[in-house]
C-alpha cells in the first residue's frame, strides 16, 4: 500500500483557502474529536483538486467564515491536502465543541443519495493513514481513535454519508483496526506496482543475454555465449553438438548449405591460373591449324614419295621399298627445311 502520509500537500500558504482569523486561533491541547465529511459535490475521475477547494471555499467564506472550512482535504487519487493548522477551529460541525474542540477532515465526493458515490480505495487507505497519524502520532493533543465520528455525530446532517459512515465508525468502535472496503482505485496506475512488473523476466528464447547459451558435444560443454549467434557458429563448426539455454535445448538446424566459406578459399588458385592461360590461348589456336596442315602435308609427302619412288624404282631398279625410304627422307628434309624457314615457297609445298 502507498505511503499517502510523504505526499502530503501543505496549502497552508494559500491564503484564500487559509486566511488568517483573528479570533479563532487555539492551543492544540483542547483537541479532542475528529470529524469526517463528505463535500456532498459529485467527484469526477479527473480534476483539479486545487480548483475545487477554492470553489468550496468560496461557498464558505459566504456561508461560515473566512477561508475553506477544513483542516485537511483528500482528493480522489488519496492525495492529502493540509489546509489549515490545527492551532485554528473552525465551523464546520454545526456544534460548538465539534467546532471549537474538533478537526475536520474532507473527502471529495458525494456518499449519499442520491449520488450515492463510493470514496476511492485511495480516499479510504489516505483517510486511514491520516487518522492513525493524528490519533496516535500527536501527543499534544488528546483526540484519539475512539473520538473519531462522522459529521452526523455532531449536528442533524447526512455527512458524510451513508457509504462513508460505516467506515469512520467502525475506525473508531476498532481503535483503528479496520480493513479498507474492496473497492477499485480510481488511478491503479499511480499506485507502486509491487507484483505487475516482477512478473517479465521469463523471455528466454530470445537473442541476447547473460552467457548462458553452451555448448555441449558428446555430452560435456564444449564452449559458452553471451549471445546465441555465437552458440550457433561453434555447433556449425562441431557437428553433432547442442545448444542449451538455462538447461534447455535451443532448437537449431545442423550445417545449413555451407559452401559459402569455401569460395574464400578459391580466389588462391585463380591468380596461378591466368599467367598460364595467356599462353595457351595462342598454342591452341595455332595448333588446331597446325595440326591439319601437318596431317596433309604428311599425307602428301607420303603420297608424293610413293610415285617417284615407283619412277626411281623402274630408272634404277632398285628394290620399291628402297627408293621410297630414300626419297622420303629427302623430301622430308625439304620439308622440314621449309617449315623452319617459312619465308620459303617451294611450289605445291609451301602453301600447305
Ligand atoms: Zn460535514
Amino acid at each position: 500500500m502507498k505511503n499517502y502520509m510523504d505526499g502530503i500537500v501543505d496549502l497552508t500558504g494559500d491564503t484564500y483557502l487559509n486566511p488568517s482569523w483573528p479570533g479563532h486561533s487555539r492551543n492544540e491541547n483542547i483537541i479532542k474529536t475528529i470529524a469526517v465529511h463528505h463535500d456532498a459535490a459529485l467527484r469526477p475521475h479527473d480534476y483539479d483538486s486545487i480548483a475545487r477547494y477554492r470553489s468550496e471555499a468560496q461557498g464558505h467564506y459566504a456561508r461560515l467564515g473566512p477561508g475553506l472550512q477544513y483542516h485537511y482535504k483528500i482528493d480522489n487519487t488519496g492525495v492529502i491536502f493540509k489546509i489549515r493548522p490545527h492551532n485554528v477551529f473552525l465551523w464546520h460541525a454545526g456544534d460548538d465543541y465539534g467546532n471549537v474542540n474538533g478537526i475536520a477532515i474532507c473527502l471529495d465526493g458525494y456518499f449519499h443519495p442520491d449520488a450515492n458515490q463510493v470514496p476511492t480505495r485511495e480516499q479510504y487507505e489516505a483517510l486511514q493513514q491520516l487518522l492513525d497519524w493524528l490519533c496516535t502520532k500527536n501527543p499534544q493533543f488528546p483526540a484519539d481513535q475512539d473520538d473519531v465520528f462522522p459529521h452526523r455525530h455532531y449536528s442533524a446532517t447526512a455527512c458524510c454519508g451513508n457509504t462513508l459512515v460505516p467506515f469512520v465508525d467502525a475506525y473508531r468502535v476498532n481503535s483503528g483496526t479496520v480493513a479498507v472496503p474492496n473497492v477499485a482505485y480510481d488511478w491503479p496506475e499511480f499506485q507502486p506496482q509491487v507484483n505487475p512488473t516482477p512478473t517479465p523476466p521469463p523471455a528466454p528464447t530470445t537473442e541476447i543475454h547473460d552467457g548462458l547459451y553452451r555448448v555441449f558435444l558428446n555430452g560435456k560443454q564444449i564452449a559458452a555465449y553471451a549471445k546465441l549467434t555465437g552458440a550457433q557458429t561453434k555447433v556449425r563448426d562441431n557437428p553433432g553438438a547442442i545448444i542449451k539455454y538455462h538447461g534447455v535445448e535451443v532448437p537449431y538446424e545442423v550445417p545449413v548449405p555451407p559452401p559459402t566459406p569455401i569460395t574464400p578459399v578459391e580466389p588462391t588458385p585463380t591468380p596461378t591460373i591466368p599467367p598460364v592461360e595467356p599462353e595457351k590461348p595462342s598454342t591452341p589456336t595455332e595448333a588446331a591449324g597446325e595440326g591439319t596442315k601437318e596431317t596433309i602435308r604428311t599425307a602428301l609427302i607420303a603420297g608424293f614419295s610413293y610415285l617417284v619412288s615407283l619412277g626411281l624404282n623402274y630408272l634404277t631398279g632398285l628394290p620399291e621399298t628402297q627408293s621410297t625410304v630414300i626419297l622420303t627422307l629427302v623430301l622430308k628434309g625439304i620439308d622440314k627445311y621449309v617449315h623452319e624457314n617459312p619465308n620459303i615457297k617451294l611450289k605445291g609445298i609451301s602453301p600447305l
